[in-house]
């Protein structure tokens, strides 16, 4: 009997969905170009000493405000860059919140973690192995400086111009991304994307996110990678919107390598989420309706053990004579032990989820999140309507899953280093992240029950 009564409550719940008329946002959409106008260093790999060279494509910041009736704005600023320190959003949200009262856990702001844009101020100080020259510094502060004027500028922008809209959303799928730890290993292929109506039917924007590196290019010149190209390429065919990029799951996925130089793979690629987009335009997509909630949490994931000083004074001495970064690692946290700092033995991810009543579930991870997250959530919770987004908010550091921990490996542990964390996590934070993402989707989105295997 229960399990009749389950399964009715169920249908009863996805039929209230698909029934539900499509609601009227209010929604503002703006992009800002943030491309820097003098030399500064990338961020993404340790092997670069020098600042850009120049400029292959332009970096942007764009922003998608959206109102729904009864419920205070939420905004989404996405950003061509490496990566989104937890401070530079804490400065934002609070202008943000002086300037037009949006309430700071309503604000997301993602990166495409392009490995050819800006080194920011707050980023980790031990992805390379030297501290960075004073010049170097001073162009990295004024380009952070600068960089959160421009978010809120062109988040206000967003604010200024709300118009009435209507959403919809649904999944294509781009083949570019495969698991860069095991071959023929897990990936994520899935391409949602929302777009924004106006009432006459024109399109204004088209958000979108895809789980995978931004690593085609790795040389030193200025440029938003594949997801740099994905947008110029969806722009391109629809000149009425603005494109927004985040990026998925996609910490343990690589782009694939291909003909031509890397500039030309990573348009490659870029144009084949461009031409999916097109496609999936011409279909009807899903509406969404609803209030549109948003929580926002940062819950503690703990470390290991931390190295003991004389651990810490063995890896100083490991490669101290040939500058690598395990040495350079261990005395910056040995310098830490010496002002009497306390190490740090946990870190905080934020989790936050943007629910339009129970068509669409949103869920945006900080951190760099490997993709068995993706593929877990989505087989727990009703994987047509949930979205995982992952470089949302914060990106501490890798955050591997219970398997990748137990594997090792760089995204494992080994990548902590580079992240400036003194130990690997210890395990358990798998479940904590998944028992976070359920508590804030609440019952409406987990998976209907599978009538066939009912009792
Ligand atoms: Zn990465």
């Amino acid at each position: 009997m229960l399990s009749i009564l389950c399964v009715y409550w169920f249908n009863a719940q996805n039929t209230n969905a698909q029934q539900e008329e499509p609601t009227v946002y209010q929604v503002g959409v703006a992009a800002v170009d943030v491309t820097p106008d003098f030399p500064i260093r990338l961020r993404g790999y340790s092997g670069r000493d020098k600042e850009s060279t120049d400029v292959v494509q332009k970096l942007w910041a764009k922003a998608l405000m959206i109102q729904s009736p009864q419920r205070p704005p939420a905004l989404l600023i996405t950003l061509d860059n490496c990566l989104v320190p937890a401070a530079l959003r804490e400065q934002v949200a609070k202008r943000l919140h002086r300037r037009v009262g949006l309430l700071p856990d309503r604000l997301s702001i993602t990166a495409t973690h392009t490995h050819s844009g800006p080194i920011l101020a707050g980023m980790s100080k031990t992805l390379y192995c030297h501290p960075l020259p004073q010049k170097h510094r001073e162009h990295i502060e004024r380009y952070t400086k600068e960089l959160i004027d421009k978010l809120e500028q062109v988040a206000i922008a967003a604010f200024k111009n709300p118009q009435p809209a209507h959403l919809a959303w649904a999944r294509s799928n781009a083949s570019f991304a495969h698991n860069r730890r095991t071959k023929g290993g897990p990936v994520d292929h899935d391409l949602p994307v929302m777009v924004a109506k106006d009432l006459a039917g024109k399109l204004r924007a088209v958000y979108l996110s895809y789980a995978c590196h931004c690593t085609t290019l790795s040389h030193n010149r200025i440029s938003g990678d594949w997801a740099g190209y994905a947008q110029e390429s969806i722009q391109r065919h629809h000149p009425s919107a603005i494109a927004l990029m985040s990026v998925g799951c996609g910490a343990d996925s690589n782009p694939v390598r291909g003909e031509g130089s890397q500039d030309e793979v990573a348009a490659i690629h870029g144009r084949e989420i461009g031409a999916k987009v097109a496609r999936l335009l011409q279909q009807k997509l899903r509406p969404l309706s609803g209030p549109l909630n948003v929580m926002f949490s940062t819950i503690d994931l703990h470390l290991a053990p931390l190295p003991s000083r004389a651990e810490w004074e063995r890896r100083a001495q490991h490669d101290a004579d040939r500058g690598g970064t395990v040495g350079f690692h261990a005395r910056v946290h040995l310098n830490r032990l010496d002002r009497g700092e306390p190490l740090k033995t946990k870190v905080p991810l934020p989790v936050q989820t943007w629910r339009f009543g129970s068509s669409l579930a949103i869920v945006f991870l900080g951190g760099e999140v490997v993709v068995d997250y993706a593929l877990r959530l989505k087989q727990e919770l009703d994987a047509q309507r949930v979205w995982i987004n992952s470089y949302a908010n914060d990106v501490p550091c890798y955050i591997p899953s219970e398997r990748v921990l137990r594997e090792g490996g760089y995204e494992g542990g080994g990548a902590m280093t580079f992240h400036d964390w003194a130990a690997p996590f210890r395990p358990g934070l798998e479940q904590k992240i998944v028992d976070e993402v359920h508590y804030q989707l609440t019952d409406r989105y987990r998976r209907s029950p599978d009538v066939r295997n009912s009792p």
